[in-house]
Formats: C-alpha cells, structure tokens, sequence
C-alpha cells in the first residue's frame, strides 16, 4: 500500500498549485526532509528560518539593536534579500553578501528569536514568503514555524513534523559536529523554541494539519512518512 502510494507521487497534481506547508521545531529534521520532499515532487523550495535569520544577520552588520523593535522591523524591510529556491542548491545573499555559512553560526541562533518576536519583522516576512509562494506559481514546499497556520493556511498538504526533545537534541548535536556542551545544545534547542513558541504555536498541530512523529524514524523513513501523507491528502481531495 505504502508502495502503491509512493509510485503515484511524481505525477500528484502536475501543472496545477501545490503548496506543502511544513512546520516544526529545531532538530526535527524539517529543513532536510522538506528539501527531499521538494525533489520528489519537483517543487520549489523555501526556507523561511533563513528568512529570520538573515535579517538577524543584517541587524548585527549594522549594528541595530535587536530590543529596538521598529529599528528591527525597519531593517526587515529594507534587507535586499536573494534567497535559493531550489532543494538542490542553498545560497543566502544579502545586498550581495554570501551570508549562506555566517546565519547559522551559533552567534545567529541565539540572536534569531528577538526577531522573530518582533511582530512587524513577522509582517513584513511573511508579506515576503506569500509573494514567493506566488511567484512560484504555488508550486513549492514551504517550511517554518507559522506556515501551516498564518502564512499558508490554504496549502494543499500542511505538516507538523515533530520528534521527541531527545531525538532533536541528538541531530542537533550531530549537525554542529559533535563540539557542543549539553548547555549550548539546549541553548540552542531547547531554550529557542521556549522563546519561538511565545509568538507561534507549532508543538501542536492545527485543525486539518497531521502530525508526522520522526522520533523512532531515520532520514530516508520520514521523507517516504511525509510523501505518503501528501499522496493520501492529495488522493482524498
Ligand atoms: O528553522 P530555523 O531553525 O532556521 O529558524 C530560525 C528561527 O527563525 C527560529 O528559531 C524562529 O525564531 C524563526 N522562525 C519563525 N517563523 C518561521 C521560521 C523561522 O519565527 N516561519
């Protein structure tokens, strides 16, 4: 059955708007499993924690304060911004900076939730994602942390992709390349999502969205979990 609905993925919706909304938590796996999930499907791809973090970038460069939030929400809209969309190649330029390595330092991620509790920042992003959604004719794998909820409720498929604060703290971990102590994994982890989730609910999954459990699944197990959800939502349509 799994199989049956595997082999019908390539051809879902072919020509016509498919948007797939996935949301979740640090170290679930999102940002990995959403760029397979794209080139199963041949979509597009947009990374919006990207989007967070490069205007936190841009504050640090200018040396705006992150507590100031119209300064904040000013430099959101004045970011010139040229973001890969495309699962196969990942660049992050802003005003012509390569800042691809330099957002996810952990410097950023510490940084990243006092703009992302900055609501106007959130406006204008958001304003941002929906034009790029649109610009890609509805035909892109969407991730975040509001994407299911705020940004793309419409989505033809919406996901929460969760994994138990165990199984994230590990890939987390793996990902940094194993040098971090307990205490800036959790910082990272942990301590971000406490923040994150004062802005946006994303630990439990709004009406009409599944949950996808990744905690017992490896890489390859949750992408084939995630493109069955989206053959069964899609064939159930
Ligand atoms: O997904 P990633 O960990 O790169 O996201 C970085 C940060 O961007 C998150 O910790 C959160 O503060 C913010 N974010 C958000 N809404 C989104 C995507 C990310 O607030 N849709």
């Amino acid at each position: 059955m799994t199989q049956e609905l595997l082999d019908t993925v390539p051809s879902l919706r072919q020509g016509r708007p498919l948007v797939v909304a996935i949301d979740g938590p640090s170290g679930s796996g999102k940002s990995s499993v959403s760029k397979e999930v794209a080139h199963r499907l041949r979509l597009a791809y947009l990374d919006t924690g990207a989007m967070y973090r490069a205007v936190t970038w841009f504050c640090v460069s200018q040396g705006i304060d992150l507590t100031d939030g119209a300064a904040v929400e000013q430099a959101s809209r004045d970011m010139v911004l040229d973001l890969s969309s495309s699962p196969h190649e990942e660049f992050v330029r802003v005003a012509g900076v390569d800042v691809t390595e330099a957002i996810r330092e952990p410097a950023i991620s510490a940084a990243v939730s006092a703009v992302a509790t900055t609501l106007g920042a959130r406006t204008e992003l958001i304003r941002r994602q929906r034009e790029l959604i649109e610009k890609h004719h509805r035909r892109i794998v969407v991730e975040g942390r509001d994407i299911t909820t705020v940004v793309a409720p419409g989505a033809e498929v919406r996901m929460l992709l969760t994994a138990s604060e165990e199984a994230r703290l590990r890939r987390r971990g793996i990902q940094l390349g194993g040098t971090q102590t307990a205490e800036q994994l959790a910082a990272q982890v942990t301590h971000r999502d406490a923040k994150d989730s004062t802005v946006v609910n994303f630990t439990q999954a709004a009406d009409g969205v599944v949950t996808l459990d990744s905690s017992d699944l490896d890489f390859a197990e949750t992408v084939d979990a995630a493109l069955v959800i989206v053959a069964r939502v899609l064939n159930r349509d």
